[in-house]
């Protein structure tokens, strides 16, 4: 391609609620274009980037005994209704009616479309397992669309979904062949990246496993380990049990406590609490109040009981009162409940609270909690004497131990560009989705579920590779593999011989654009490097000589070289 010629508008400026590298250069480069809160048009680079990403994606697929289709991406939200997620996906759901006022939902994801597809064709074991895919457009109506590609209302997915006949098929033919699938596109994509284990909403288990591209900017928190390969989204971090300040430290006494419910006036805080009585956080129960919401409106008030020590994780607490969505709840609606904010506790709750407190409490036979009465607490509070419904709700802090060695965890940030998921039979039973077994009886699907953020790729990849000055695309990602700048167009000599040495690369099958526009050496040398292909021959004032400069991207270093042996180096350089 001649940039002379191209459809290639590079621009200073960027866009003015940009705050990350890569949506600041993919925009100013040329690649993508804004039209509306998380709606890009892909412009001739960005479409060449995100069909390499695409290509090696469907490469591994393939490889990998995946099939490919494309279902529509209007789906009937009757299909919605079956699966029970009308109600529940809210409002990221674009719905809407057509002339005939029937209804329908723009695909934010197509597991009701693939298990209504299956079960019209699938009929026995015989016929499992399958993997089907497709690359398509989603629509998902995000609250906060941002950061460019990598937050979007429209972008591109990879979703792909495996039926099989019962789970350890699923597990050794479905989620575990992906997870080496994917780790093969990362690595051919040049990522950075981790697995790490994910929510599972409310399955629970390691059923679930995110891809991390590792990047400061990332949206996600993950916890990982200093001394093993453990690492999970904090949304679902586990960690060995916490030792007690006293086991901790030999200098350091168990508070010792006798039952009575102590006049703590105005303690509302943990701090305060534990300043008041002297002791640590961990001899404390802390109360965090939140509205569950459920489908059809419901909504709840929820207390969960911490250690002081502690914080809450809302994903966690969300899966353990299996609610759509937790909220905050203002002091009037507590107090309207008959409770008491600041003195909340396990002990004397009005009837019908739910109260649920987490693992770590278990056994704890002498806490201080709030008595459920303004300005008191009750001190050497038994909690094996009340009736607790006890789960993992909190999150793991920099500096716990890690769950699987003695080592130390540390958080770290990521970007979500995979997720394989084991799904079950959450879908194919209420979708009615079933096959004749060996034994001739009828069985829901075992399904897995697969996504690849392949639009947030580019993102993820910029992020992970650029500089002060643009994009460092990587090798198989790179919109061309090799750039060639004219220094001045009007010197006929600089002309011919970059115009002789893209003809030449060409024919090799190098993919090379050719900057021969009518401008300022300086200003296509920022062209370049703000656009990131991996190498440049820069053809200037030193072809007199037969010498031309070839420079590498990533590290900005220029090598003269000798006109005859520049394109042997490059292809060397680009093998
Ligand atoms: P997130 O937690 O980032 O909102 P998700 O868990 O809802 O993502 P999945 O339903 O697992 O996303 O979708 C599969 C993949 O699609 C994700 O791993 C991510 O890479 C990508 N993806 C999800 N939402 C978006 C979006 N709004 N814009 C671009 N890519 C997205
Ligand atoms: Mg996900």
């Amino acid at each position: 391609m001649k940039f002379s010629q191209s459809f290639i508008y590079t621009s200073k400026e960027a866009p003015s609620d940009a705050v990350l590298p890569s949506h600041i250069y993919l925009v100013r480069g040329g690649f993508i274009q804004s039209v509306g809160a998380g709606l890009y048009n892909f412009l001739p680079l960005g479409k060449k980037v995100l069909d390499k990403v695409r290509a090696i994606a469907k490469e591994e697929l393939d490889k990998a005994g995946c099939q490919e289709v494309d279902l529509a991406f209007v789906t009937p939200s009757e299909l919605w209704r079956e699966s029970g997620r009308f109600e529940k996906y809210g409002k990221e759901l674009l719905r809407f009616k057509d002339r005939k006022n029937a209804e329908f939902v723009l695909g934010p994801t197509h597991e009701e479309m693939m298990v209504n597809l299956v079960r019209q064709y699938v009929k026995s074991y015989k016929q499992l397992p399958i993997n089907l895919y497709q690359i398509k457009t989603k629509f998902r109506d995000e609250i906060r669309p941002r950061f460019g590609l990598m937050r979007g209302r429209e972008f591109l997915m990879k979703d792909g979904y495996s039926f099989h006949k019962d789970e350890a098929d699923m597990i050794e033919n479905g989620f575990k062949k992906m997870e080496a699938t994917y780790s093969r596109i990362f690595k051919r994509l040049g990522l950075d990246f981790r697995i790490v284990e994910a929510d599972s909403g409310a399955i629970g288990g390691s059923g679930s496993k995110e891809f991390m591209v590792l990047a400061e900017s990332g949206e996600d928190t993950i916890v990982v380990c200093d001394s093993c390969d453990y690492g999970a989204n904090i949304e679902a971090a586990t960690r060995a049990t916490p030792k007690a300040p006293h086991e901790l430290d030999s200098e350091y006494e168990k508070p010792e406590m006798t039952f009575g419910k102590f006049l703590t006036p105005d303690i509302k805080t943990i701090e305060a609490l534990a300043e008041f009585f002297k002791i640590d956080p961990y001899y404390t129960l802390k109360v965090v109040a939140k509205k569950a919401l459920y489908d059809d409106g419901v909504a709840k008030v929820v207390l969960f009981g911490i250690r002081g020590s502690d914080q809450l994780q809302e994903v966690k607490a969300c899966n353990a009162v299996d609610a759509n969505e937790l909220i905050d709840v203002e002091d009037e609606e507590l107090e309207s409940l008959g409770l008491t904010p600041g003195f909340m506790g396990p002990k004397g709750l009005p009837e019908n609270t739910l109260f649920i407190a987490d693992n770590l409490l278990k056994g704890e036979s002498s806490t201080i909690a709030g008595a459920n009465e303004k300005d008191y607490h009750y001190v050497g509070l038994n909690l094996n004497d009340l009736d607790l419904v006890y789960k993992d709700i909190v999150e793991v802090k920099e500096g716990d131990s890690c769950p699987k060695c003695s080592g130390k965890l540390k958080y770290t940030k990521g970007i979500e560009v995979g997720h394989i998921f084991q799904l079950g039979t959450r879908y194919s039973e209420p979708l009615k989705a079933e096959f004749l077994d060996e034994n001739g009886k009828s069985q829901p699907f075992v399904m897995g579920t697969y996504g690849i953020g392949i639009s947030r790729l580019l993102a993820a990849i910029i992020e992970q590779n650029h500089d002060e000055k643009g994009c460092i695309w990587t090798k198989t990602t790179a919109p061309f593999d090799l750039e060639i700048i004219v220094s001045n167009i009007k010197k006929e000599q600089e002309l011919e011989a970059g115009e002789q040495l893209y003809k030449e690369l060409k024919e090799k099958g190098v993919d090379v654009l050719l900057d021969d526009r009518k401008e300022r050496f300086g200003f296509k040398m920022s062209d370049f490097e703000l656009i990131g292909i991996p190498y440049a021959i820069i053809v200037g004032k030193k072809i007199g000589d037969g010498v031309v400069e070839i420079v590498n991207r990533r590290t900005l270093e220029k090598e003269e070289i000798a006109l005859e042996s520049v394109v042997p180096k490059i292809m060397e350089y680009l093998a």
